[in-house]
């Protein structure tokens, strides 16, 4: 099979043929159709995060495709099944986390394209317990995506507690973004979105906005205040700047939902006093 693999640090993605793997008794065997490209892909490649995955490996952890064999001791499975292949590669299953529902901050996970050779392959193979189905229904392009940037953002938008009829602010309307704000549609709430390019303002007018803001020609604070504030906003948008909006945005009760961090885990913008009470959380999502 081919591969997209990183032999180096400082390398471009080698393109190489290689044996296709043989699932473990609780792996399944993927043929891959479909793979999204993250961002934390080029931070694997790069070996950009403190703990660096070993090389040469495989990224990928937006893999779809269909099963085409299964462990022997894998069970719930099938071959032919589409599946999905997430970040979240296994976890302990023990741990206060994982007992928890928050298998996502198990500390001895492994994740896909990263620990573990990923979706950018023809084939792959995971962990049973931890693909998830993918209707027939939905493409596998379509699929990809949201086994990362559809995650994320659907944590952070459940994390918030919105509720129908509420508002919610999402700053930034990139790859996440719009999943973001589709997710808080379907919660209920009427979105308002923020960023700073007219393309992606424009769609997030077609994905069903309620109202749009500029921030590169206009005020998000004053603008969305003169609306009413919002009960939730989510940030997108790894800039200090861009969290100290969101927060002034927020009506009373109002919770901020972090996806992105900024550099250096700076939040200055917390220590100033604002007019409204409230809450914040870190959402660390997948
Ligand atoms: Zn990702
Ligand atoms: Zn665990």
């Amino acid at each position: 099979m081919r591969a997209a693999v990183v032999t180096g640090f400082d390398k471009p993605l080698e393109i190489q043929e290689l044996p296709v793997p043989e699932p473990e008794p609780y792996q399944v065997l993927v043929r891959i159709e479909a793979s999204g490209l993250c961002h934390t892909d080029i931070h694997a490649a790069h070996g950009d995060w403190p703990v660096k995955p070993s090389l040469p490996f495989t990224p990928g952890h937006e893999g779809v495709g269909v099963i085409e064999k299964i462990g022997s001791a894998v069970t719930g499975r099938e071959v032919g099944e589409r599946v999905a292949i997430p970040w979240l590669g296994s976890a302990c299953g023990t741990c206060e986390y994982c007992v928890s529902g928050r298998e996502n901050l198990c500390e001895s996970q492994q994740n896909t394209g990263y620990a573990l050779d990923g979706g950018h392959a023809e084939y792959a193979v995971a962990h049973a317990g931890y693909v998830v189905p993918v209707p027939q229904s939905v493409s596998p392009v379509e699929a990809a995506p949201l086994t990362c940037a559809g995650v994320t953002t659907y944590k952070a938008v459940k994390v918030s507690g919105l509720r129908p009829s509420e508002r919610a602010a999402i700053f930034g309307i990139g790859g996440l973004g719009h999943l973001a704000q589709q997710y808080a549609q379907i919660f209920g709430a009427q979105t308002i979105a923020v960023d700073v390019t007219e393309d992606k303002l424009r769609l997030a007018r077609e994905l069903g906005a309620a109202h749009t803001v500029n921030a590169a020609t206009g005020d998000p604070v004053a603008e969305i205040k003169a609306l009413g504030g919002v009960d939730v906003a989510v940030v997108l948008a790894a800039n200090p700047r861009v969290l100290e909006q969101a927060h002034a945005c927020l009506r009373r009760g109002g919770r901020l939902v972090l996806v992105s961090l900024p550099k250096d885990n700076a939040m200055s913008a917390f220590g100033r006093t604002t007019p409204c009470a409230t809450t914040a959380g870190a959402g660390s999502s997948r």
